[in-house]
């Protein structure tokens, strides 16, 4: 039986900017020093803030919970290095939003305390997804929902497929790819955990066919394994979307405004896999990220394993400072990362890569009035009219733009990618559905 599906399916839309993965596709994972300090915003996941528990002064040790999970969609928070609480406060985040976050200034003391040892011959799912919520892990796609909470779907939602999504579709970025060619065994490990947590038979691997060494290791792993199919995808932006993602390897609709669940699907990100296995396997709380620091105004890009809470300005001295030219450091992808103000804030738990661009790199014109090409149309994979969603948002007509869908958007940039004007297409419209949620939240 084959066991690479190259699945012609894709969706309809879509682009494909520039890739610049060569800059790091072929370095290997490192780890950096223990940073001086670690900011630890309370707030990294999708839900509720954490509960600190821990006292300004406090003596901290690595693998320590220091914030408790509060409310059903919440994580706890584990500190990943050694030392002393500096302050509890509000500090500035890659999100582009402060937060309450602890500080602790770090010590040479690399000891760390992990979780009891499971019984992994005869380990439950109930068991797994006890140990995901207890490690605090969130999806580490960029979308950072708590893990144990998509491992206990509601009963009447029929679940019969988990995906891992290997797409890795944002230009630059490749973290996922080094762990699925650095990491595989622990990535199938991994996934067989999901599985089993979700008691599902059948599990995929879906991989944009551009990292064709990733398809040829991971399924020579599974070749005698027929409850796991690696899934040779197109290349194209946004093919990791969980809905194109989806319709790509199983044919299946996700009707706007619902989830991959209502059409029986599970899906995981690759880094959540392996955090999963680390969990599990060894005992490991949710400390540290896996992330790509690239671009063409970075001195040498990297791909490195970071304790969460590393001050960015950290990170890119690490990787020998910014080039003279360097005109901005995003933090994500390109096409949905968000630029940074203060490289003083720290990566968060879902953070996968770190970006300095130069101009040339940068879109460089201004914003000109629409030229009314369609483009935007064209391109957009759930069939939205962008140039109509941001005009709407814009002049605050938000129940037009909810008319219009605006809700099914899921700013992904691929319209503001190819618009030949320039316009912010995919803020204007973000901007629009907060305004929106604000005032349904108002009635
Ligand atoms: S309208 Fe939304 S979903 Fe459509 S291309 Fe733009 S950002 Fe992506
Ligand atoms: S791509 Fe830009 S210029 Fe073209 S129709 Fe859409 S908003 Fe207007």
């Amino acid at each position: 039986m084959p066991k690479i599906f190259n699945n012609l399916l894709s969706f309809k839309g879509g682009v494909h900017p520039k890739e610049y993965k060569y800059l790091t596709s072929s370095l290997p994972f490192e780890k950096i020093p223990t940073p001086s300090k670690i900011i630890l915003p309370l707030s990294q996941n999708i839900g509720a803030p954490s509960t600190p528990i821990v006292n300004k002064k406090d003596e901290v040790f690595a693998g320590q919970l220091i914030a408790t999970q509060n409310g059903p969609i919440s994580a706890p928070i584990y500190s990943p290095v050694s030392g002393n609480v500096l302050s509890i406060g509000i500090e500035d985040t890659v999100s582009s939003f402060t937060k309450e976050s602890i500080t602790i200034k770090s010590n040479e003391n690399l000891e760390m305390e992990l979780f009891p040892k499971l019984d992994l011959n005869n380990i439950s799912d109930k068991e797994i997804c006890k140990r995901v919520q207890m490690a605090g892990i969130v999806g580490l796609g960029g979308a950072a929902f708590p893990t144990y909470f998509k491992l206990t779907p509601p009963k009447d939602k029929i679940i019969d497929y988990v995906i891992l999504n290997g797409c890795e579709c944002e230009p630059y970025l490749t973290r996922d790819y080094r762990l699925m060619i650095e990491r595989p065994k622990d990535l199938i490990a991994g996934l067989k955990l999901i599985m089993k947590a979700l008691n599902l038979e059948k599990g995929a691997i879906g991989i944009e066919d551009n990292k064709q060494d990733a398809i040829d290791v991971l399924q020579n792993l599974v070749k005698d394994d027929n409850s796991i199919k690696i899934f040779s995808l197109k290349t194209k932006y946004p093919q990791g979307a969980e809905k194109m993602l989806i319709k790509a390897i199983l044919n299946r609709e996700v009707p706007p405004g619902k989830l991959p669940f209502d059409v029986g699907v599970a899906i995981q990100n690759i880094g959540t896999a392996i955090a999963i296995y680390e969990a599990v396997y060894l005992g490991m709380p949710l400390i540290s990220a896996s992330l790509t620091v690239s671009g063409l105004g970075i001195k040498t890009p990297k791909n490195l394993i970071v304790p969460i809470g590393t001050p960015l300005i950290d990170i890119l001295e690490y990787c020998g400072g910014i080039m003279e030219d360097a005109k901005r450091v995003v933090v994500g992808g390109p096409m949905m990362g968000i630029t940074q103000h203060n490289l003083n804030a720290p990566i968060m738990k879902a953070t996968s890569g770190i970006l300095v661009l130069t101009e040339k790199e940068i879109n460089q014109f201004d914003e000109t009035n629409c030229l009314r090409c369609g483009k935007c149309i064209e391109v957009c994979p759930v069939n939205l009219t962008p140039t109509k969603l941001a005009r709407f948002s814009q002049l605050g007509r938000i129940s037009e733009a909810e008319e219009n869908g605006i809700f099914n958007c899921m700013e992904c940039g691929t319209c503001a990618y190819v618009c030949p004007a320039n316009i912010p297409l995919v803020q204007w419209i973000a901007f629009g559905k907060k305004k929106l949620s604000l005032a349904k939240k108002a009635v």
